[in-house]
C-alpha cells in the first residue's frame, strides 16, 4: 500500500471509530441533524418506565442517531402489532419466499417469509452454524385466515381466556407481517436448548427480536415464548437492546407514539 492510499484508509477508520465509541461512550450533546432540545427529550420520554428514560437522556445523541436511521429505512420494520393494534384483514406482505429455497432450516417444506428477512437470517444461521448450532424454524408467516383458525382452535380445546394468552386474535398476529418467525422446537424448553441459548445471546446483532420476554406479561399480554422472533433491522434491536431493556413491545408503543414528533423534527 503506498502512502497516498494509506491516508484516506486510515482517516476513514478514524471517522468510523469516531462515530462508533460516540455512541458508546455516552456525548451528551443532542444530535445536529434534529431541531430537538435536552428538554425536549425528557418531555417526549416522560411515560416511559425511569430506567429506560434516564438512559436515553443520558445519551440522547446516540438514541437520536439510530432514531434517524430508523425513520429513513425504506421500510418501517417496527410497525405495531399486538393485542390492540390489528393489521387489516387484507394485508399481506409483497415479497413472500419460500425459506427453504435459501439454505435454511425448516421443519416444514413450505415456510414462507419476507424476501428482506433473507440477508440477515442467513447471516444469522451461519453464525451459529460455525459455533456448531444449527437454527431451525418451525413457524413463520401466517395469513389472516390461517391465524382464526388458529385462534379458534384454541379458544375450542383451551377456552377463551388461556387462548388470549398463547394465540392472538386473526389482524393482530405479529406473523401476519411475514417478518416473523418461530424457531424449533416451539417449546418452553427452547431456551434450554442450544439454539435457543445462541439467540437469546445475539440475536439481536443480526436484527432480531424476542417479541414475548419472560416476565413481561404485563407488558405484553403473552405468556413467555421464548422461540419466538421478529425480524425488526440491525437500528430498532439495538435501539431495543441498548434503551429499552431489550422489551421490544415498550420501544414499538413508543415510536408508535413518537415517530411524526421525530418525523418533523428532523432538519431537512
Ligand atoms: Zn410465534
Amino acid at each position: 500500500m503506498t502512502g497516498k492510499e494509506f491516508q484516506p484508509v486510515l482517516l476513514f477508520a478514524l471517522i468510523t471509530l469516531t462515530v462508533l465509541s460516540g455512541c458508546e461512550k455516552g456525548k451528551t450533546g443532542v444530535h445536529p441533524d434534529f431541531n430537538i432540545t435536552k428538554r425536549d427529550i425528557t418531555s417526549v420520554t416522560d411515560k416511559l418506565p425511569h430506567d429506560i428514560r434516564s438512559n436515553i437522556i443520558k445519551n440522547p445523541q446516540c438514541f437520536l442517531e439510530y432514531m434517524e436511521r430508523i425513520l429513513n429505512e425504506p421500510v418501517d420494520y417496527a410497525v405495531l402489532v399486538d393485542k390492540k393494534h390489528a393489521l387489516s384483514s387484507s394485508y399481506i406482505p409483497p415479497d413472500l419466499v419460500n425459506i427453504r429455497e435459501y439454505g435454511l432450516r425448516t421443519t416444514k417444506k413450505y415456510l414462507r417469509i419476507r424476501r428482506i428477512v433473507i440477508p440477515d437470517l442467513t447471516a444469522m444461521a451461519e453464525a451459529a452454524r460455525l459455533q456448531g448450532v444449527e437454527l431451525v424454524i418451525g413457524s413463520s408467516y401466517r395469513s389472516y385466515a390461517y391465524q382464526k383458525q388458529l385462534y379458534s382452535y384454541y379458544v375450542r380445546t383451551e377456552g377463551k381466556e388461556k387462548a388470549d394468552k398463547e394465540s392472538a386474535r386473526p389482524g393482530h398476529s405479529q406473523h401476519q407481517l411475514g417478518t416473523t418467525m418461530d424457531f424449533s422446537p416451539i417449546d418452553n424448553k427452547f431456551i434450554e436448548t442450544k439454539g435457543g441459548k445462541w439467540l437469546d445471546k445475539y440475536a439481536w446483532k443480526y436484527g432480531f427480536s424476542l417479541s414475548y420476554p419472560p416476565d413481561s406479561e404485563s407488558i405484553t399480554g403473552y405468556k413467555y415464548e421464548p422461540w419466538h422472533y421478529r425480524y425488526v433491522g440491525r437500528d430498532v434491536s439495538f435501539i431495543i437492546k441498548r434503551y429499552f431493556d431489550g422489551k421490544q413491545q415498550l420501544f414499538l408503543e413508543f415510536y408508535d407514539k413518537t415517530k411524526e414528533y421525530f418525523k418533523k423534527s428532523l432538519r431537512k
